[in-house]
Order: C-alpha cells, then structure tokens, then sequence
C-alpha cells in the first residue's frame, strides 16, 4: 500500500515538475513574442511619425522658410485690415500650389500664426483667421515664445494629429510660426497600405481628459465614447476612413466584437489605465489575438492618446497546441518513469524481504556462516559467526577469512586456504575439527563445512557453515572418562557379583552359570562332567573352639588347598555356601576325579590346620561326595548337584574326612 501511494505521489510529483517546464517554457515564449510584436508595432508606429516628420521638415525647410515667404509673413504681421488681407492674399495664392501637392504626401494641414498666437492662414480654411490658438494649442505658444521647432502629437477642436511647428524670424525677431501636421488618419492609411497589408487591424482611441475640455459641444458630436473604455473617445470621422478604404481592413463586426469582448479584460482596464505601451493576447470566438496598444504622448510628453493594433494570432494557437501535446507527453513520460520506478521498487522490496528472511534464518540456525569471492574475501557473515569469533561485520567484510581468523590443521601456516583450494578444485571441504583464531586470540574449536556458490554454472565464491565444538569435545572427554570408570565400577561389580568376598574364589552364582555352560559344552562335545562336593568336617565345632574370626581364617585355607590342587585352567572351584566348596572338572570321568579328590583331601591333612573340637582328627578335615557323568541337553544340571550331595552325606554318614564317588 505504501509503494502505491509512494509511486501516486512520484506521478503527481514528476506531473508537477514536467507541466510546470511546459508552462514556464510557453510563458517564455508567449511573452517573448509578444513582447517582440509590441516593440515592432512601436517602432512601426515611431517610424512612421518619424517619416512625416522628415517629410515637413524638408517641406518646412524648402519651400516655407524662405526669405520671400518671411517677407509676406512679415507684411501681414506688420500690416492691418485690408492690407494684411491683402499680403495674406498673397501668401496664400504663392504657397496653394506647393499645398495641393503636399496634400498628396499625406500632409493634412498647412497653418500660419501671429506671435501672439492667434491664427494667421489655414492652407485648409483661408477664410478663418485671427481666432486665438493659444487655449488649445500650446505647441504653437511653445514655438512663438521659446523660438524652437516643436514636433509632436497635439489634439485639436477640429484636427489632431502629429504636427510640427517651426517658428518664423525676420531680422532676428518672431513674427509667427508656421505648422505642418498629419491627422491620425493619415498614419492609420499608412500604417494599413504599407505596413502588414490587410492581415491587421488598427484602431485610433483619444484620452477624454486630453481633448474633452477644448471642444464646444458642436463639436463633441464629431466624437463617441471608446468601446474599450469610457475614458477615451473615439472620432466619428475614423469610420469613414475604415469606409474609405474598405474591403479587409475596415472595422469588422467581428472586431467591434472584439472590443466589446476585451472592455471586460481586466488586463486591457489596467493598461489603459496606467497610460504606457501594452500588449495583452485575448481569445475570442476559437481565435487568438494579440492586441497591442501604443501610446501617443503630446507636445508636453504626456499621454494622449493610443493606436490600437489587433492582430490575430497563429503562432500563439501553435504554441497552445504544442503545450497540449508537451503535457500529453509529460503525462505519459510521469506515467512511465513511475511506473518503472514501482517496477524496481517492488523488485528491491522483494530482495530486501529476501534478504530479511536469508538473515533471520542464518541468524537462528545456530550455526555460524560467512561467505567468501573468489579470492577469500569475506562478503556475508551471519550474527552466530559474528559472537563465536567475536568480530563485527564491518571488519570482517572485504577482508581475507584465511588471515583473519582460519588457523589450519598443519602446524605451519599455509599461504593458500585450504577451504579455498579444495573450492577452487571442484571439491567439498569438511572437517570434523579444525580451528578458528578468535579476536581475543584463543583458538576455537570447529567443525566446518564448505560449499562453492555457483553463479551462472560458474563457482564465484564459497559458504562456509561452522559450529563450535568446544563444549562437544568436553563432552566427548566427559564422556570417555565417565565410561572408563564405568568400567573399572562394573569390572569391580563383577567381581563382586562373581566372587566370594571371603575366600576371593568364585561364588555360588557364578557356579550355577558355569555349571550351565560346561554342562552344554560337555553335551556338545560329548565329554564326562564331574562335580566335587565339599563339605569341613565339624567345623560348628570349629568356630565354638576357636572364634568365628578364626573360622573365617580356616575357611580361606581350605579354600586355597582346594583352589591349588585344582591344577588345569578349566578345572571351576567356587565357594558353595557356609564351609562347602565345589569344583567342577570338564572332560573328567568318575576314577580321575576320585583321584583329585583324594588328592584335595589329602593336601589339606597336610596343612595340619589344629582342629580340636572335631569328633575325626585333631585337625581340619573334608568329606567329598563326587558325581561323575555324561551330560545329556534334556538332562537338569541340577542332577549332578543333587547326585554329589547324595555322595557327600554318605561320606559323612561312613565317617567323615572321606571320599565317596558315584556315576550317573
Ligand atoms: P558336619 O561334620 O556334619 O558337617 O558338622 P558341621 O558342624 O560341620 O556342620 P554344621 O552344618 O552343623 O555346621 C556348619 C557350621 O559352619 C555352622 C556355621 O557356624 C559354620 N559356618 C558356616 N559358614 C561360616 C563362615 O562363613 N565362617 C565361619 N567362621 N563359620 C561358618
Ligand atoms: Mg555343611
Ligand atoms: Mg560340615
């Protein structure tokens, strides 16, 4: 869940940044060229000015400021009534000629004025004179009085335009001035036929403030309120010249419009309100425009008036375009870096939980576990390696495992791991012990195991698993120990089981297990068994006479004259209980073991043991009752017990310190 909000917010994020260069970009450009179309249009506008501008100049120049139209000017200033009329007469007839003609090279007005500013013959109007300029016309009192051309824009009760006024000397004195000038009209009709053809439209407005105040109402009718704002007017007279010259460039519905359409854009309120050069680009009915507005500045430098141009706008509807396609890309470039971006972050959070899940088991599997490249150098190393060697991961990852902490098995140190070696030659490296160096210096005990790692069917390194062994070897040595007394404890309990602790010869126990065995190996091979029952005579009376300590002392005397007259190594003697012995003779029949009684019997008469409380001799003697036969495997052993008992009561019922023998 969280990648996926990670990879909604990478999308957005990555969206942001790419729609945000788009913009930026199409910002930049927009203004870029809009910016150049307004300081095209400005220096259009400027050039055109400036043109007219020569034009009088050199008509100014040329035909007026000459010294027999300073002289007419000179004799009407200096004459009165009918004589003034008289030279104004003259000048007039001299210069209609020239007039007409600069009349063609859009010259709107030719006008002569008295110093005092008064008006002294309009080219245009020769009949209206000596009214008073002054109120409305401060270029020709800036002319008259400072004596110095003035060029500008200038509103009028009847004409406006761009006029220029150059002031009129005889003799080093004012005598008037004398002004050219062109309507708007006139640069309208040059702006529309030589500049951009019919592709424009342009449009004339005039700042209320700048010209209201200097018209009587006759002639505020010549004038209506702009469409663009109520600030500014516009002349009626601007109509007939869109009339005038027709066809594709006059005033369309589409631009009234237009200009309807732009009064309600803020931008286009601001601009006109802050009286500067502006551009604003509109949108209206599927097209684009951009619509520029240059402002016109009177004779004082102020702003007076603006030319509108509306120019409509394909390369802006291009860029509008190329910014849609550009934010379809970004969208489908944030679409798919993100969804790479998820793609490695599912792939890396899936390694990672790999990763996880190989470390929690390494670390739980109780066994210690690094890994090695090719060249011995340890590249993983699990928590157990970690605490049995007692080094951290970081000093021991890129370092040589052999070096750090292997110590072979060989007394010297090899240059080449043995791991390692046995790994580069295809081969499996165990052992049941081996030894690590920790970092405290002791050696470790270890049993590892070494594997190679594959990569691609190719061995890139090796696992080694190890384990301390330390405890286990102490155990083992325990063990060993324990096992060894174990013996010695159960050899001693045999011993004890086996034999009489009295006489240190075998005990009745062990009798009856030896009397089984050479009672089946006699049947086996078919050989004689004899059984020889002992029993001292008297010998109650043996311990009444002389203690039972000495009784004791007589029993382990018997006992030895019987065990050393016993000679072959198969020949069994055992205590049978109380003061009877047996000896048990394999492979002897009823006349030899006769014989070894007698013999046994005899031996002990002659260790002369003092018996004086016995009723035979005065010293110890024995009755032997001996039984001699063939065992049989369905026979009891049991019968050559009972068989030797019988020839033993006999032997002490006939006397005692005898031998009575039978065969069965
Ligand atoms: P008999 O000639 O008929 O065999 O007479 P006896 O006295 O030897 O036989 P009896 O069965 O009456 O007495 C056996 C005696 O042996 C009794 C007992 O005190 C003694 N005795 C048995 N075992 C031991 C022993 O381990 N040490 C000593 N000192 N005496 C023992
Ligand atoms: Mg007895
Ligand atoms: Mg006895």
């Amino acid at each position: 869940m969280k990648l996926y909000l990670r990879a909604i917010f990478l999308f957005l994020l990555i969206l942001l940044l790419l729609s945000g260069l788009v913009w930026l970009r199409f910002q930049n450009l927009h203004s870029k060229h809009l910016d150049l179309r307004l300081a095209r249009f400005k220096s259009t506008c400027e050039s055109i000015v400036s043109t007219y501008q020569l034009v009088s100049q050199t008509i100014a120049e040329e035909l007026l400021l000459q010294e027999d139209v300073i002289e007419l000017v000179h004799a009407i200033v200096t004459h009165e009534g009918d004589e003034r009329n008289h030279y104004r007469g003259l000048l007039f007839r001299k210069l209609s000629p020239m007039y007409n003609r600069i009349r063609q090279y859009s010259v709107r007005q030719l006008h002569f004025h008295f110093p005092d500013g008064r008006s002294m013959l309009r080219f245009h109007a020769p009949h209206k004179a000596d009214d008073d300029l002054t109120p409305f016309r401060p270029s020709v009192r800036i002319a008259n009085t400072e004596r110095r051309e003035v060029h500008g824009y200038e509103s009028g009760r009847i004409v406006h335009g761009f006029r220029h006024v150059y002031p009129l000397q005889y003799r080093g004195e004012v005598i008037g001035s004398v002004e050219i000038s062109n309507s708007f009209q006139e640069i309208y009709t040059e702006l529309i036929k030589h500049v951009d053809g019919g592709n424009n439209q342009y449009h004339f407005i005039l700042l209320k403030d700048d010209l209201w105040y200097k018209l009587s109402s006759g002639q505020r009718e010549n004038y209506h309120p702009s469409q663009l704002s109520d600030a500014y007017l516009c002349e009626n007279s601007l109509a007939k010249v869109y009339d005038m010259l027709g066809g594709s460039v006059m005033m369309t519905t589409e631009m009234r419009e237009l200009l309807d359409h732009l009064r309600a854009d803020p931008a286009v309120a601001e601009g006109l309100r802050a009286e500067q050069d502006f551009i604003v680009a509109s949108c209206f009915k599927g097209k684009t425009y951009s619509v520029l507005f240059h402002s016109v500045k009177n004779v004082d430098d102020k702003h007076a008036a603006y030319i509108i141009n509306m120019h409509p706008e394909d390369y802006l509807v291009a860029l509008q375009g190329n910014v849609r396609m550009q934010l379809i890309i970004a969208v489908v470039f944030a679409a798919l870096l993100t969804f790479l971006q998820f793609r490695l972050s599912m792939s890396r959070a899936a390694q990672l939980s790999t990763q996880k899940f190989l470390q929690t088991l390494t670390d739980h599997m109780g066994q210690g576990l690094y890994a090695t490249d090719l060249t011995g150098k340890i590249t993983f190393l699990n928590h157990e390696a970690e605490k049995l060697l007692g080094l951290k991961e970081k000093e021991c990852l890129g370092r040589d495992a052999h070096a750090l902490f292997h110590v072979p098995n060989d007394t010297h140190e090899e240059d080449v791991c043995p791991v390692l070696e046995a790994i580069l030659n295809n081969r499996a490296y165990e052992q049941q012990e081996n030894f690590f160096r920790r970092s405290d210096g002791v050696r470790l005990p270890v049993e590892l195991t070494s594997t190679p790692i594959e990569k691609q069917g190719k061995i890139a390194g090796t696992i080694t698993l190890f384990q301390d062994i330390s405890a286990r070897q102490q155990q083992e040595r325990e063990l060993a120990e324990t096992q060894k007394r174990l013996k010695k404890a159960n050899r001693h309990l045999a011993r004890i089981a086996h034999i009489d602790g009295l006489t240190q010869i075998a005990n009745r126990r062990l009798f009856d297990q030896v009397l089984q065995n050479y009672w089946k190996s006699a049947c086996r091979h078919q050989k004689p068994l004899s059984l020889l029952l002992m029993d001292i005579d008297h010998f109650k009376a043996y311990n009444d006479t002389y203690g039972h300590q000495k009784g004791d002392e007589c029993l382990r005397a018997v006992a030895e004259v019987i065990q050393n007259s016993c000679m072959r190594p198969e020949d069994f003697v055992a205590r049978y209980g109380g003061e009877e012995f047996v000896a048990l003779l394999s492979d002897t029949g009823q006349a030899d073991a006769s014989h070894i009684a007698e013999r046994i019997r005899n031996n002990l008469l002659q260790q002369q043991l003092e018996h004086k409380g016995s009723a035979v001799e005065s010293v110890v003697t024995l009755s032997i009752g001996v039984c001699s036969l063939q065992p049989k495997l369905t026979d009891d052993p049991q019968i050559i017990v009972d068989c030797s008992d019988r020839c033993l009561y006999l032997a002490k019922e006939k006397g005692r310190n005898q031998t009575r023998s039978t065969e069965c």
